[in-house]
């Protein structure tokens, strides 16, 4: 097994800079926030070049020496890839706008880039003896996580609002992990999973309550550079629920500058929100840093239903700091928006003699 130097130095807390030892088993700092990998960049920028990555596996298992894992026996594999960036040409000549692009991050295994941050974070679970994880979760983050659990060998439960779409709780049942229904949100089901850790002996793998799903996430904005020719788009539209995918984008793009692979342009980052939740928007809007708890969250949109976000100012400050903005939109534009792109249409459940063309 091919082995890769790392380049992990310590932890600091997002919010205060206060430092941690790496290679340690860690859930949120002391300030009860969330912890961020920190490297050795200098030295990373020495380790690889550009075109070292060519001859690697089109995967984000590529970009080992910006990830936390030390041994190669722990990486989790599920037949990941990277990902294709779609031109939306249609969308692009009615809006007669400048260029977009889709990366169609679906193509992961259990279908959504929950993939890339669990991925890892089961990894270093491995790497640091974990046996048993927990996590609340809206559908997706719960299947990706039973899924690299149960390769990884790790028990898993997994707490879902009652009324996590059904297609999403079955495929967490199937995926392998201990699935519980409770009444309540994300952050309510959060709640049980941090209650039972003493009782249960699991890990709190909620989102940015643990380290590692950030390095994940991060290499979406790693892989988008790369594919871009080491150049950032001028703008990301991200959805925002705990906002991961955007605090792991500005974290890689930070890297990649400070080891001189991209210079000092960053895409305007724009987090998007349902209207009917939308801290993240709120607290925007009214200039503030951190967001309050929403009330009576409800949206079709149930990957971004978080109501409380801990990582809540790492977002705000990286749609601040890249002059982007923070938008919230009706579920009756995500479903036209959604039918668009997918073509959806209705469909008929006819007995077969029925059929127009039997008769
Ligand atoms: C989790 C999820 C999001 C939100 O991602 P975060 O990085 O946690 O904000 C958006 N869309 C889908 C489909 C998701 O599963």
């Amino acid at each position: 097994m091919k082995e890769y130097s790392t380049f992990v130095t310590h932890l600091e807390c997002s919010f205060t800079g206060k430092t941690y030892p790496a290679d340690q088993l860690h859930g949120l700092s002391e300030a009860g926030k969330p912890l961020l990998v920190r490297y050795d960049l200098d030295a990373l920028g020495k380790a690889i070049k550009k075109t070292d990555l060519v001859e690697r596996a089109p995967e984000f298992w590529r970009y080992r020496e910006f990830l936390p894992i030390r041994k190669s026996e722990n990486v989790v594999r599920l037949g990941e890839l990277m990902t294709p960036i779609l031109p939306a040409k249609k969308l692009q000549s009615e809006l007669s706008c400048g260029e977009i692009l889709m990366k169609d991050e679906g193509r992961l295994p259990t279908g959504s880039f929950k993939a890339r941050g669990l991925a890892i974070a089961v990894a270093m679970a491995k790497e640091l003896g974990v046996t048993s994880m927990a996590m609340p979760t809206n559908g997706n983050a719960g299947a990706a996580l039973a899924a690299y659990c149960s390769r990884a060998g790790i028990e898993t439960f997994v707490i879902c609002p009652e009324d996590t779409p059904r297609v999403n709780i079955e495929e967490i049942a199937f995926q392998g992990a201990k699935t519980f229904l409770a009444n309540g949100f994300i952050n309510d089901c959060g709640k049980v999973v941090g209650d039972g850790k003493e009782a249960m002996d699991w890990f709190d793998t909620s989102t940015l309550k643990e380290p590692y799903r950030i390095e994940g996430k991060k290499t979406m904005g790693l892989e988008l550079a790369e594919q871009m020719g080491w150049q950032v788009p001028d703008v990301i539209i991200y959805p925002t629920g705990g906002g991961t995918g955007l605090i792991g984008m500005w974290k890689a793009f930070n890297e990649l500058e400070a080891i001189g692979w991209i210079g000092s342009k960053r895409p305007r980052m724009v987090a998007v929100q349902a209207e009917g939740c939308a801290p993240i928007v709120k607290a925007f809007e009214e200039g503030k840093r951190h967001a309050e708890l929403w009330q009576d969250a409800a949206t079709i949109a149930a990957g971004i239903r978080v109501p409380a976000a801990v990582g809540d100012f790492l977002i705000l400050d990286a749609v601040r700091e890249s002059d982007g903005f923070a938008v919230a939109v009706s579920d009756e534009a995500i479903d036209e928006a959604t039918r668009s792109a997918l073509k959806k249409r209705e469909y008929f459940c006819v007995p077969r003699e029925l059929l127009p063309w039997q008769h």
